[in-house]
């Protein structure tokens, strides 16, 4: 009776998986896996010979890489790293699916970011909209410049790098005391692998040190040169106490970081931006420059780059003042619960844009990604939360509007008066987000919004105020002093 026996396998796997989803749960909470990536090592051991077949290995595989991550972008379902093969390659079928598989994680993190870019958009559209009735009921001319869509571009691979697993790329340990390992890579030549030395530095053999290496390894090519990424898992026990007092943080520009404890810690202003101008415009300058020359003909190769090696610097600086900033916050909070907003690329461009594109999205992306990691190092509990309507929202009475932000650096609830700076207040409602279940419960923005006003409209009944309109009409409610709203407040 092979259908019943196939029946009953497939019960018994359910079975295995529900259990294995319950150990991996009770683990969760006693410890957390970091994996921690080693410094790029160089393969300078390897002969001219060998590094010309990985050259040639390359050379099909990222346009094959990029085949996909197109598809993967522009196609409707979302990327699927074991989807069929579909593009005709020299590569061995092991190598196909490898490019697959980092097309496919191209594609989702750059599909979720534009998303997300689209419904900011959609928003401003909105408020724009609403803003712009609202000014004409007035008699008065629109305040604010219609947003505006700009598509993105596709991802385009420029630097050769292949993230391969095990299937492709082998780490041996070495047996003479030459060379460290060897690695095994998977190239054109079928059953023929490349068999590479690894040497490491001190710094590279303290790392490792007491670590098991895992099977993902990147290999990427820069300055003429190839260079191995090993990583390693790393258990680190949960630290953090049930009891444990919950600290919000909230990330910006004036302060990378602002917690519901009243503290600042590092800052974009200053040095850091006087040194960003200085960047800009001279990265402006040779821009000119070479759109003069252009014009006069001068071959596109002996044009000068605009790319600039400060502008480089100052971003590592600014990561290293990031992490400078979490290190200080996490010392001074050893046995909190942190809670950080959800790391939105769109928001985080939106914050961004407020500091007239001094500091890049990307840079202020790195402070939640530092977050994450500095904590999970350290063993400490650290959760995210839905950032939607945090500096907007009311602690007192849930009201959510953009006119409780009178400054950039205060809030003040225009219903019911509550006053705090601006990013202690915002840092202090992530907190409260943390187990909020209806919250996380929300779809998306729109109805973190309608969630918010219903709380806010269960507070006024609760404080016996006239309930005056149904809540889905709050938004467009006229809030000038004459309403009876604001008096009764
Ligand atoms: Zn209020």
């Amino acid at each position: 009776m092979p259908a019943y026996r196939g029946t009953n396998v497939s019960r018994k796997l359910e079975k295995a998986t529900e259990e294995d989803k319950k150990q991996r749960k009770r683990k969760k909470k006693t410890k957390q896996t970091i994996t921690r990536a080693v410094t790029p090592i160089g393969l300078f051991e390897a002969n001219p010979g060998k590094l010309a077949a990985l050259d040639q290995m390359m050379a099909v595989y990222l346009p094959l890489c990029q085949q996909y991550t197109t598809l993967f972008c522009t196609q409707e379902a979302s990327p699927d790293k074991y989807t069929d093969l579909v593009f005709e390659t020299d590569l061995s079928d092991r190598l196909h699916r490898v490019a697959i598989q980092q097309a496919a994680g191209i594609a989702k993190s750059w599909r979720t970011n534009r998303q997300a870019a689209y419904e900011a958009y959609l928003e401003d559209q909105a408020d724009y909209a609403e803003a712009k009735a609202e000014a004409q009921g007035r008699k008065q001319p629109p305040k604010r410049k219609e947003p505006e869509w700009r598509e993105w571009n596709l991802p385009e691979l420029r630097v050769p790098v292949i993230q391969a697993n095990a299937n492709v790329v082998v780490v041996e340990k070495s047996e003479d005391s030459t060379f460290d390992y060897w690695l095994r890579i998977s190239t054109l030549e079928k059953g023929n692998p490349l068999r590479v030395p690894v040497k490491l530095a001190s710094y590279h053999k303290e790392v490792l040190k007491d670590r098991s290496l895992n099977t993902s390894t990147m290999l990427h090519k820069r300055n003429g040169v190839w260079w191995l990424t090993l990583s390693c898992d790393e258990d680190v026990p949960l630290q953090t106490e049930v009891s444990a007092p919950v600290v919000g943080v909230d990330v910006g520009i004036a302060h990378f970081i602002t917690t519901s404890t009243n503290k600042e810690y590092g800052s974009f202003h200053g040095k850091m931006a006087r040194q960003h101008k200085r960047d800009r415009e001279k990265r402006r300058r040779k821009a000119k420059l070479r759109a003069c020359l252009e014009k006069k003909g001068v071959p596109s190769e002996q044009l000068p780059s605009t790319s600039s090696t400060t502008g480089q610097r100052l971003g590592r600086f600014v990561r290293q003042e990031i992490n400078r900033a979490v290190n200080e916050m996490l010392k001074e909070h050893p046995n909190a619960r942190i809670i950080y907003e959800e790391l939105n690329v769109a928001s985080m461009r939106f914050k961004a844009r407020a500091m007239n594109s001094y500091l890049s999205a990307s840079n202020l992306a790195h402070i939640p990604e530092q977050l994450a990691w500095a904590t999970a190092k350290r063993g400490m509990a650290a959760h995210t939360v839905k950032a939607a309507y945090s500096s907007q929202e009311c602690p007192h009475c849930h009201f959510v509007d953009r006119a409780n932000r009178p400054h950039q650096q205060t809030f003040c609830c225009i219903v019911c008066g509550y006053q705090e700076q601006a990013d202690r207040k915002a840092a202090r409602t992530l907190a409260d987000r943390w187990g909020d279940t209806e919250l996380v419960a929300c779809r998306d923005k729109k109805a973190v919004k309608a969630l918010l006003l219903k709380r806010h409209e269960n507070w006024k009944q609760k404080n016996g105020l006239v309930v005056v309109q149904p809540a889905v009409q709050l938004g467009s409610w006229d809030l000038s002093p004459t309403s009876t709203d604001v008096a009764e407040c």
